[in-house]
This record gives structure tokens, sequence and C-alpha cells, in this order.
């Protein structure tokens, strides 16, 4: 019954709210994540992006200043995630802070020796479990770049790790997948990860992957769609994983493109 209500309010909202042409062509010609869509996945994503907009509060820090545009550019990219998985997935949290640039959040935390410690770290995007997530645009703008390395998809994938607890690389799962093989495969990977890195040898994933298996999941996330060949090179079981987690096949599409017939 909610959900059919949540179904009619959406086709409601849908057909009250648009976005400009001009402005989605802009911004989505410019992520190569989804220029790879079809058109009807395209105009799926439209659609969620205008839900996501009422749905949630994209709110500046400070007298910092968000306009239209950058608030559509951040809703596109946390949208790709949830584009197979739909709204409800981002259903426990409700608002996205942004700061102009990276943002020191002076946190304090209990150490390893049970001590109260003050975090002064700068940085670039953070998620809270069942709070916002928290944006540097100066990273965000960075994110346009086809490199493998996007803010936003990080954050927001610590946001889907986070709806069964605090983030640890082990998000719950869809009924037709096993949580064994996932463990078995992140755990594996990320071990591979660190000792590659320890050598020096490239992994097609940066660094940060190791701080933990929780970054490891973000990092991961941010190459299966910005870079899936990379993942599907170095990682092949890890992008298999996630193409099951986030119901898509990047890769498969980067291949369709790099191999269209010449007209
Ligand atoms: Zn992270």
């Amino acid at each position: 019954m909610l959900k059919a209500f949540r179904a009619w309010r959406h086709r409601r909202l849908l057909a009250k709210y648009s976005l400009d042409d001009g402005l989605w062509q802009r911004l989505s010609s410019r992520l190569v994540f989804v220029t790879r869509l079809s058109e009807s996945e395209q105009a799926r994503l439209r659609e969620l992006c205008v839900l996501f907009l009422h749905e949630k509060q994209i709110n500046a820090a400070g007298d910092f200043v968000l306009d239209h545009e950058m608030k559509l550019g951040i809703a596109i990219q946390a949208c790709i995630l949830i584009l197979n998985l739909g709204l409800d997935s981002y259903d426990d949290w409700v608002e996205v802070i942004v700061y102009p640039d990276e943002f020191i959040p002076r946190q304090e935390y209990m150490n390893e020796h049970g001590l109260m410690q003050t975090d002064h770290h700068a940085y670039a995007g953070q998620a809270w479990l069942r709070g916002p997530v928290i944006l540097s645009w100066s990273n965000v703008e960075t994110a346009w770049r086809h490199d493998g390395a996007n803010v936003v998809i990080h954050e927001f994938a610590h946001k889907l790790d986070m709806r069964n607890g605090d983030a640890d690389g082990f998000p719950s799962l869809h009924a037709d997948m096993n949580r064994e093989r996932w463990t078995q495969t992140f755990t594996q990977a990320y071990e591979d990860l660190c000792w590659r890195l320890r050598r020096g040898e490239p992994s097609g994933l940066d660094d940060y992957a190791c701080e933990s298996p929780a970054e490891f999941f973000a990092v991961a996330s941010e190459v299966f769609f910005e870079c899936p060949e990379l993942l599907v090179e170095n990682y092949p079981e890890v992008y298999s994983q996630l193409s099951m987690f986030y119901r898509q096949d990047p890769a498969s599409k980067e291949l369709a493109v790099q191999w269209e017939p010449a007209q």
C-alpha cells in the first residue's frame, strides 16, 4: 500500500516538475557514465534526478551559494548509483551540504587509547551514518573529469554501504547475491591491492582504497562507473559483484561504444 502510494506520488511529481532540456543535455553530456546509457536509461535517470531534487535538500554551507545547475550536477552523479535500485535506497537521510572547498569538520572521536581526539583533517567529502552527505564543491567540479575519481559517487557509495550500519564495505546485498562470495572477493582484492601498493605496482584504483574495506568499496564504485574497463582488467570478480549490486554493466557498454562500426 505504502509502495503504491509512493509510486502514485512520484508520478504526480513527474507530471508537475521537469528539467530544462538544454541544461540536462549540457550536464549529462559531460559525464561519461551518462553518455554510455541507452536513451530509455537516460530518461529514467532524468526522472530520478527530478525526484531526488524534490525529496532531498542540497544546502550550501555558510555564505556559499549553490544554483540549480550545481544542484543538478550533484543529483545526476548521486542518482547514477541508484538508477536500477530506486530512490528508496536513499530513504534513510535527506540532506546534502556543500562547502566551497575542502572542509575541516573538527569532529571529536575516541582514539585507540580510549582518549578523545579532535580530527583536524581537511575532507573532500564525508557521509554520515543516517545523516547528511557533505561535499566540497571544488572537488565536485574535478569529478567531471573521466579519470576514475569521483567524490560524489564515492560518498553516495558509502551511503548505500551504511544502510546496514557503519560503512564497512559489506552493504546489504540483493536476495540473488551470495554473501560469502562477496566477502571472499572483496577481502582477497583488498589484500591484493595493499600488497600491490607496498610493491609500487599499479592496480587501477586510487591508493586511498587501502585505508579500509569501506574505502575500498567506495573507491571501487568510483572506478566501476567512471572507468569500468580498469576494474575489469585488475579485479574482474569485484567488477562482477558490483555489477550485481548496482544492477548495471557499464563495461559491456564501454566495449559497445569502442566497437561501434564506422558509419
Ligand atoms: Zn571514503
